[in-house]
């Protein structure tokens, strides 16, 4: 039997690699596209708040009615008591995009993934890259593992890293992740007693040892987490939430809109926070997408539209490149290093606005990590591809 190939392989079928096959397919419909996915979309996942402009990316790829009919949350906007104790409203009433968004994950992660499917592309669900080999100009061979203990390859002319922060595969081929910035945040899960109400406003609440986050989530659920370092968080255990409940009790803005709510029970979960970029998007054959390219700050909340918007440039650039356009990939490289640049400016901003804990770690920490001196940006211009004939 002949060794299945495609044109171009995505690994990772997340918000940047569907996004990132949806829009490749409706530039290039003669390119095969094959989307590889660990998970079966069943695996929960935190749900995330999305910015009211996320219909921009969500619209030019196609999917902006079906996201609003799958029960996401519309959220009015953020709470935040940041560099004083009593909250600020920022609300998205005037926001021309109109209400921000807490997401049910899972389902929006599979939404994007049927997206990608109805234009063309296919989607392997439980399907793991183990690892690969490089065939020169001719593309990689993947090697792969599918549920249940299956095990076998795929050709790809072009391969798509979209595996999220770790990027095992641009990894491979010789791509270091720069870290800018290094934290962690512990999750609890709350639910609104019956009944009973709560805000659809996020709230972040910084504190000593880092900052709060809580936000509902569709079904009554409200999830809370605590995001510090390796130096303020020492200690707190993910099995045990009893020291990360202490910590919450001496937030007052988050524990008083918490009083409507029980706390599950369930263990927390802890996840790494990297704030960083690749220092190579792009080789022989293969480029970065999503997390997998850089990550941002989850206090932007704007993760999940920087990997939809990185994955519609990257779709441009892509076909441009196969077309025969010398600078394709670097344009887009240098357009992303240029916005993970300024998001550094922004986080540096908002950091030294939080000045009531001088003494404490966390916030030295990242006051010596941020950049001071970064050099001013050029004047804002779209992402210019060489145009070149079909
Ligand atoms: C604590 C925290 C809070 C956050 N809050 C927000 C928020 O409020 N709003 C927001 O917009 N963003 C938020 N983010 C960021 C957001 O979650 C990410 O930016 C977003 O998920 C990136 O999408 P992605 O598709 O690039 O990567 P991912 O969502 O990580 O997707 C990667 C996919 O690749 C698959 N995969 C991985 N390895 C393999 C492999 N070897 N083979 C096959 N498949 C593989 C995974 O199963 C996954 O589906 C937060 C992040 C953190 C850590």
């Amino acid at each position: 039997m002949s060794e299945p190939t495609c044109d171009v392989a995505i690994i990772g079928g997340g918000p940047a690699g569907t996004a990132m096959a949806i829009a490749l397919r409706d530039r290039a419909p003669y390119l095969s596209v094959t989307v590889l996915e660990r998970t079966a979309y069943d695996t929960p996942r935190v749900g995330e708040t999305l910015p009211p402009d996320v219909r921009i990316p969500l619209s030019r790829l196609g999917a902006w009615s079906s996201f609003l009919r799958d029960g996401h949350l519309a959220s009015r906007g953020t709470a935040s008591c940041w560099g004083h104790p009593e909250p600020r409203f920022h609300d998205t009433l005037m926001s021309p995009w109109g209400s921000a968004w807490h997401l049910d994950r899972t389902r929006f992660d599979e939404r994007l993934s049927l997206e990608a499917i109805q234009q063309g592309a296919r989607v392997l669900r439980q399907t793991t890259l183990l690892s690969s080999e490089h065939l020169g100009p001719d593309g990689f061979r993947l090697f792969l593992s599918q549920r249940p203990g299956r095990a076998c390859t795929l050709r790809a002319r072009f391969v798509v890293d979209a595996t999220g922060w770790k990027a095992p595969f641009a990894t491979a081929q010789g791509a270091r992740r720069r870290v800018a910035d290094r934290c962690f945040a512990m999750f609890g899960a709350f639910q609104v007693q019956t009944g009973e109400t709560f805000s659809t406003h996020a709230m972040v609440e910084s504190c000593e040892e880092g900052w709060w986050y809580s936000a509902l989530l569709p079904g009554g659920r409200v999830v809370v987490a605590l995001v510090g370092d390796g130096d303020s968080l020492r200690g707190l255990r993910w099995a045990t939430p009893e020291p990360w409940m202490a910590l919450l009790k001496q937030a007052p803005a988050t524990l008083a809109r918490l009083k409507p709510c029980d706390f599950t029970g369930d263990a927390l979960t802890a996840v790494p926070v990297l704030v960083g970029e690749l220092d190579r998007l792009h080789g022989e054959r293969w480029l970065a997408v999503g997390d997998a390219a850089c990550t941002y700050d989850p206090l932007s909340s704007q993760g999940i539209s920087k990997a939809l918007d990185s994955a519609l440039l990257a779709a441009e650039a892509l076909e441009q490149h196969l077309r025969g356009a010398p600078h394709a990939l670097q344009a887009y490289a240098s357009t992303l290093h240029e916005r993970f640049q300024d998001h550094q400016r922004t986080r540096g901003h908002y950091y030294r606005q939080e000045q009531r804990w001088p003494g404490a770690p966390f916030w030295k920490n990242r006051w010596e990590a941020l950049p001071h001196h970064l050099p001013p940006l050029p004047p804002p211009r779209p992402p210019h591809f060489p145009e070149v004939n079909p």
